[in-house]
């Protein structure tokens, strides 16, 4: 579902992403673990192309784009962008928009939607997340943890092949964090395909089929969950597991 293939990206004479290999297969859950700076956040919005890569190669679900040499064309961008949804720490939504009509805002834009249809849609999205009875609520009325659910059911809206979450939890007071984490878990049971920057190490444990640890701008170790979190082969590593505890 998600490919890399040697992929950069320079921010001037900075290597912020140096030579990054991945893959996902479709309906796994990828857990990005690693120190602040160590190049995730960049990682992830290169995926969705947020930013740029200045090198290398992305598949996602069918559709490729090269950088290096030449800029890819513009509908090769967008078939991309396409296929992915992200999640971001702050939540993001429109803040002059209700629950509801943020999480339909995208498809009737971007995919001129019918609106009634996707009214719909949108009502099935926010029972989904536990917010059925949030529709006509703005954002300041929401705490954090609907705010986050509201954004997984807007992402949900575009149906991406793929979701990304940039440290979902992270602007959480600790007693929202769990119920953001139960929706993401619920999702992953429906074999819907993840990659999650998080520091929720329990949750990267208990949810994903594959970590990678990064640390300065390259995967220092990947593997199963068990295996980075009770067997770490790289020092690095458990190094940074470490003080974590
Ligand atoms: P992480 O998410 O792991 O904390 P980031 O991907 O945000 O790391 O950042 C990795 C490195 O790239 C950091 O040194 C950061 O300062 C740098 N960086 C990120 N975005 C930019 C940017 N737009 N311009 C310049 N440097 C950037
Ligand atoms: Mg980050």
């Amino acid at each position: 579902m998600i490919t890399t293939e040697r992929l950069t990206k320079r921010f001037g004479d900075l290597e912020v992403l140096k030579g990054i290999n991945l893959q996902v297969e479709k309906g796994q859950v990828l857990c990005v673990i690693g120190p602040s700076g160590s190049g995730k956040s960049t990682l992830l919005r290169c995926l969705n192309l947020l930013e740029t890569p200045t090198s290398g190669k992305i598949t996602v679900g069918g559709a490729t784009v090269s950088f290096g040499d030449k800029s890819p064309r513009e509908r090769e961008i967008r078939a991309l962008r396409g296929k992915t949804g992200m999640v971001f720490q702050n939540f993001n939504l429109f803040p002059h928009k209700t629950a509801l009509e943020n999480v339909i805002e995208g498809p009737l834009v971007v995919k001129r939607a019918d609106k009634s249809r996707m009214q719909e849609r949108g009502r099935q999205l926010l029972a989904k997340v536990g917010l059925a009875d949030k529709e006509d609520a703005y954002p300041s009325q929401l705490s954090g943890g609907q705010q986050q659910r509201v954004a997984i059911a807007r992402a949900l809206g575009m149906e991406p092949e793929v979701l990304l979450f940039d440290e979902p939890t992270s602007a959480l007071d600790p007693e929202l964090i769990g119920e953001v984490l139960v929706t993401m878990k619920e999702l992953a049971e429906e074999n819907q395909t993840m990659v999650i920057v998080t520091h929720e190490m329990g949750f990267a444990r208990d949810v994903s089929d594959q970590v990678i640890f990064m640390d300065g701008g390259t995967i220092v170790e990947s593997g199963e969950p068990t295996q980075i979190f009770s067997n770490p082969e790289q020092e690095r590593t458990r190094q940074f597991l470490a003080k974590l505890l």
